[in-house]
């Protein structure tokens, strides 16, 4: 059988509860209860990521991150739909320029998957959509600040763009001599491996400046033998690193944390950030408390060595850079 390009598989994901439900067997006596949490923020699921959830297991750690739930329509105290304050800190569509140093492109609102905790459920990127036109403006902010040194492409997923897309930004970006690294954050290489192509590979060369990946993994569960060598296939082009966020029933005991460092580094990849969740509106069910954390950490650093031991960090409104939570004090 022909394997689907990665384009089909996206055009394929799952895309409604029930049949994220039959697809994995599970049967939901709420199921007509949660559906407005699903139209709230939709379901998407690329299927090679679904073929990877336990079948009919509730508590499956991918499943969770997935599944609409009914507490998400619960307002609950502290919590709310700009959590990071991001419009203030966006100069124009597309653009996001918080820390000294780098600035965040946008391309769209457009990822793989839909992870219920994600602070960006929320975010208008009906504005921040910068077309071509919009890139160029970019680009000329870029040009004009010569403090800027990194690129970050962000969520939206960079990586569901085409490879023609981004061989032309990055020639672009070419041209903005003081620029030193350009970096991605993508699921993609986690929940659908088969986007990295020798197409991508060949368009992320066209690049002058450092790169860097940071990919997204919160569980040991998504990395299979597609993810690990998509990674390995990456790896000779740039530095990978991830960022997890700490989700209540997900990752938060010490053995799911050290499974997943583990089982990351045999792809080449090692731990940059373990977030606390960013407190946006439908995803305190996820909550796992600061005080928690820290002695999570200790536990890790306990087992593995330092360089497998990821920064527990907290992003701030308006700080200028992310809040890195020292353990010491727990
Ligand atoms: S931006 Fe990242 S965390 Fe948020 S839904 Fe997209 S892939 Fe998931």
């Amino acid at each position: 059988m022909t394997q689907k390009t990665w384009q089909t598989q996206l055009a394929e994901c799952i895309t409604s509860l029930p049949e994220l439900c039959e697809y994995l067997n599970i049967s939901l006596l709420d199921i007509e209860k949660r559906l407005p949490a699903a139209q709230l923020f939709s379901i998407k699921v690329p299927r090679s990521f679904a073929d990877r959830i336990q079948k009919k297991n509730l508590q499956d750690p991918l499943l969770l991150q997935v599944l609409a739930k009914t507490e998400e329509l619960k307002p609950t105290e502290g919590f709310c739909t700009d959590p990071l304050q991001e419009k203030n800190s966006n100069p124009l569509p597309g653009l996001l320029h918080k820390y000294q140093g780098r600035v965040l492109i946008m391309l769209h609102g457009t990822c793989a998957i839909h992870c219920r905790y994600c602070f960006r459920r929320n975010f208008p990127y009906d504005d921040n959509r910068p077309g071509l036109a919009g890139f160029k403006k970019i680009l000329n902010y870029l040009q004009e600040d010569a403090s800027i040194e990194e690129v970050i492409f962000s969520g939206g997923d960079p990586w569901v763009n085409s490879d023609a897309l981004l061989t032309s930004l990055l020639t672009q970006l070419n041209t903005v001599s003081h620029l030193k690294r350009v970096r991605f954050h993508t699921r993609l290489p986690v929940v659908l491996p088969d986007r990295i192509t020798d197409g991508l590979i060949t368009a992320l060369k066209t690049s002058h400046h450092e790169l860097v990946l940071v990919i997204h993994s919160n569980s040991a569960q998504e990395i299979d033998r597609s993810v690990q060598n998509a990674l390995l296939k990456l790896k000779p082009h740039m530095t990978l690193l991830n960022q997890a966020v700490l989700l209540r029933g997900i990752n938060d005991t010490p053995e799911q944390q050290i499974q997943l460092h583990k089982t990351l580094f045999n792809c080449g990849v090692l731990p940059y950030y373990l977030h606390l969740l960013d407190k946006t509106q439908g995803v305190a069910h996820f909550d796992v408390p600061e005080e928690e954390a820290k002695n999570l950490i200790k536990i890790i650093q306990s087992q593995l060595p330092g360089y497998l031991v990821p920064r527990l960090a907290r992003e701030v409104p308006m700080e200028k850079s992310k809040t890195v939570i020292g353990i010491n004090e727990a």
